[in-house]
Formats: C-alpha cells, sequence, structure tokens
C-alpha cells in the first residue's frame, strides 16, 4: 500500500502542462493564461465624458446659477465614437455624449440636466447656437480622465488565471485580440461493466444504469476542461482496447471507471496491465483503494496520454476524482484553483479504516456550532458504503480523516474539502 501523497506525487511527476498557443479572445474563454497580460492601451484610452452634456471650461461657469444662468455659443458636437476636435475657446461650449473625447479648451461637462436643452434623443437632436447653463460645475467635474484604471505597461492579468468573462474582457480592453494560452484539456470518460445500461433504459436482473459515465462526464466539466464520452464497455478486452484505440490521439488524457480490483472479468488491469504502461497500486484511501494510472502511447508523433483508471463504486469515483483527477487536470491545464480545506466539527460520530486517510461525503448544517465552525455529518445515510450512489448527491464537501484516526466523535474538529 502506498500513502495518497506518495500516488499523487506519482501522477503530478509524470505530467506536464499541455503547450501553449495564440488563441483569438473567442476562443479563449475557461484556457489557462501562459504569460502575463501586460497593457498596451490606457485605459481610458483618452479623457471623455461621463455625462451627456455640454464641455465648458470651468471659469466661464462658475457663477452660473438658476436664477441667473450664463450662456455660451456652441461650437460643435462630440457624439461618441466622433474623431471631430472642436476648440472650446472662453464663451465656447461643445455639446458632448457619454464616452466622447473631451475637446481641447474644456476642463468640465456640464450635464444636459443643468442646462435649458432638452434632455434624450428626438427633439433634443437639433444643435442649439446658444446655451444656458444653470449650474457650473469645478474643474475636472464629469471627466473620466485618460489611463485612471490602467496606464501602458501595467500588469493586467498574472499568467496562470483562468480566463473567465471579466478577464477575458479585461485584455480586450488593452488591446488584445488575441492571447497565448494553454488549451483546455479534451478529456474522454470511459465506464466498464457488463452490468450497465444506459440511463433511463430498462434493466434486465443483474444490471444497473450506468452513473459513472455521467457522474466523470460532470466532474470533468466541473474541473473546467471539456468531456469527450467515451461511452461504457462491457468486461471484455476487444472491446476495450477498440475505444482506446479510437480514443488516443483525439483526446489529452482519459479516466476509466471499474474493472481495476481483483476480480475475474477487471477488464481495465487485464488489458493495461501487461503492456506495463500502466501502473495498478493499492493506495491507503477509502474509498477509492485499487488505483491505476499511467501514460498510454499515442499513434504518430503525438504525446502520450495520461490515462486514470479509478474503481466502479461511484462514490470512490467521486473521491478518487476529487483527490487524485482534479490536481493532475490541474497540472495539464497550466492552472485552476486547489480545492479550498476548511475547519469544521464532526455533528455525528463515525468510524474509520485504520492506516487508511479516509474520505467521507459530508453535508454541511446550516447552523454553525458555538464557535462557529461548520458542523458536518455524512451524506450518505447508510455510513460509508462506496456504492451509496443516489445519496452522494447531497454532499457539500469531503470530510477528510487522517489515517491513524480509527474513530471519529460528534465535537471533534474535521477538516474538509470544499468540492462544489
Ligand atoms: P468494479 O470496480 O468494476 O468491480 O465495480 C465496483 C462496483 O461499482 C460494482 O458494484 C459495480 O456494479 C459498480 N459500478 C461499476 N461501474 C459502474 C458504473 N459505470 N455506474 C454505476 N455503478 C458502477
Ligand atoms: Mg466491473
Amino acid at each position: 500500500m502506498i500513502t495518497v501523497e506518495q500516488h499523487l506525487a506519482h501522477v503530478l511527476g509524470a505530467l506536464a502542462p499541455l503547450p501553449a498557443r495564440t488563441v483569438p479572445l473567442a476562443d479563449a474563454y475557461g484556457c489557462v493564461l501562459a504569460e502575463d497580460v501586460v497593457a498596451r492601451l490606457a485605459v481610458p484610452p483618452f479623457d471623455n465624458s461621463a455625462m451627456d452634456g455640454y464641455a465648458v471650461r470651468s471659469d466661464d461657469v462658475a457663477a452660473a446659477s438658476a436664477e441667473q444662468p450664463v450662456r455660451l455659443r456652441v461650437v460643435g458636437d462630440v457624439p461618441a465614437g466622433s474623431t471631430a476636435r472642436p476648440v472650446v475657446e472662453p464663451g465656447a461650449a461643445v455639446r458632448i455624449m457619454t464616452g466622447a473625447p473631451v475637446p481641447p479648451g474644456a476642463d468640465a461637462v456640464v450635464p444636459v440636466e443643468d442646462t435649458d436643452q432638452p434632455p434624450g434623443p428626438g427633439a433634443g437632436k437639433a444643435l442649439p447656437a446658444v446655451v444656458l447653463i444653470a449650474r457650473g460645475p469645478a474643474a475636472g467635474r464629469h471627466v473620466r480622465h485618460a489611463q485612471e484604471d490602467v496606464a501602458p505597461g501595467d500588469l493586467v492579468l498574472a499568467g496562470g488565471t483562468v480566463l473567465g468573462a471579466r478577464h477575458l474582457s479585461a485584455a480586450a480592453s488593452v488591446g488584445y485580440g488575441s492571447l497565448r494560452v494553454r488549451p483546455r484539456p479534451r478529456v474522454g470518460v470511459l465506464a466498464t461493466g457488463a452490468e450497465l445500461v444506459a440511463p433511463g433504459e430498462p434493466l434486465r436482473h443483474g444490471q444497473i444504469p450506468d452513473s459513472n459515465s455521467t457522474l466523470m462526464h460532470g466532474l470533468v466539466q466541473e474541473s473546467g476542461v471539456e468531456a469527450v464520452d467515451l461511452g461504457a464497455v462491457d468486461d471484455t478486452p476487444d472491446a476495450l482496447r477498440r475505444v482506446l484505440d479510437q480514443a488516443l490521439g483525439r483526446v489529452d488524457a482519459i479516466v476509466t471507471s471499474g474493472g481495476v480490483s481483483a476480480g475475474a472479468y477487471d477488464v481495465i488491469k487485464e488489458v493495461l496491465e501487461p503492456l506495463g504502461a500502466v501502473r495498478f497500486v493499492k493506495v491507503a484511501m477509502q474509498p477509492g483503494k485499487p488505483q491505476g494510472f499511467g501514460l498510454l502511447e499515442a499513434p504518430g508523433a503525438a504525446p502520450a496520454v495520461p490515462l486514470f483508471a479509478l474503481p466502479g463504486n461511484p462514490v470512490s469515483v467521486f473521491v478518487s476524482f476529487h483527490v487524485l483527477v482534479r490536481p493532475a487536470l490541474a497540472k495539464i491545464r497550466g492552472g485552476g484553483s486547489a480545492v479550498p480545506l476548511r475547519d469544521a466539527v464532526a455533528a455525528v460520530g463515525w468510524t474509520s479504516p485504520p492506516g487508511r486517510q479516509q474520505y467521507v461525503p459530508v453535508v454541511l448544517d446550516a447552523e454553525p456550532d458555538a464557535s462557529g465552525r461548520v458542523r458536518v455529518r455524512p451524506a450518505t445515510s447508510g455510513g460509508s458504503g462506496s456504492h451509496l450512489v443516489a445519496s452522494l448527491a447531497l454532499a457539500d464537501a469531503l470530510a477528510v480523516v487522517e489515517p491513524q484516526t480509527d474513530r471519529v466523535d460528534a465535537g471533534d474538529a474535521v477538516r474538509v474539502m470544499m468540492i462544489s
């Protein structure tokens, strides 16, 4: 038996991030940034108006009031997007819209509501010859200054960032149309088992719905990478070889369930162990003890494909995925945050196998304990059974019980992996 840490170190040591490539912003969502993004443009790129109104010299209108409005000649019009640069001489104003460049000479904007002009389109469209200003803004008022947010050369996004909508829009605003990223890995998921029937199909005696394919597909997606459904195979070596041959070259990693234990029909072990590339080990964890991991040769010059052979029990799949596969996918992807560990307290007791790190799907209580710690209780009603797939749906987190602990009592401190 090897420890979880030893196995995980072996897995991570065998993996490297996918090579970086340059992709248009539209294709970069969910990818990991492969280099720092430094602003090429300032934000905002020029002084511009924060209001629809009139650009003025603040000194001209300092004395303006509703009773004694100041009269200014309107010498130009600058809608957003305009390239016109009418100069605001003393006694003059330029009509300006939100986001349009503040014209030379002006140092403030009077909102249209503080003038005699009607707001809005239609009636207000014609440019007046004169505008009456009823309230004088201070210098700089309603002007958004160039570089207020970011100056050229500023660091905007750090390499390793998982790119979401706000990151991509920041890159766009500082002058980028494409980014250097590591592509989202494509991860094939494959269930094995002669007893499996597609979800929703009628069962004959001895058959069960293939819930692991759906589980693994969703877990891969929840890891922020792309899932490729490789289906389910029965426990025959030829069927498995066929699916693997077709998958190699199409995917960046493969996750399988079932067929790794000591059964007579454990097909994953039967096919892959003799090749030598996949190592089958017993890991000191519960659930999830039998594990396989290795690199499969891909056709041509394609890089070898890591394969994670998880046991078949659905809770084992769930736990193994979070403990072993998720960190591995983060490495291949080039980033992504580790699962946070949180201090909690057991609301009820349970037993734990000595010598094995136990992962218990737990529900978080709505009410914390007296010292503010979150209280947790096992989600699977029947105990720690790794076959209790339906109640797994309730789990908010995985409680982690160290190998030297053989029982957890109500009130004991426990650490939980926040998985959802
Ligand atoms: P195995 O590791 O193949 O011996 O499977 C262990 C247990 O998990 C058995 O009870 C299987 O029926 C069950 N199992 C295996 N694969 C699946 C699957 N894809 N969906 C649901 N249960 C499964
Ligand atoms: Mg099986």
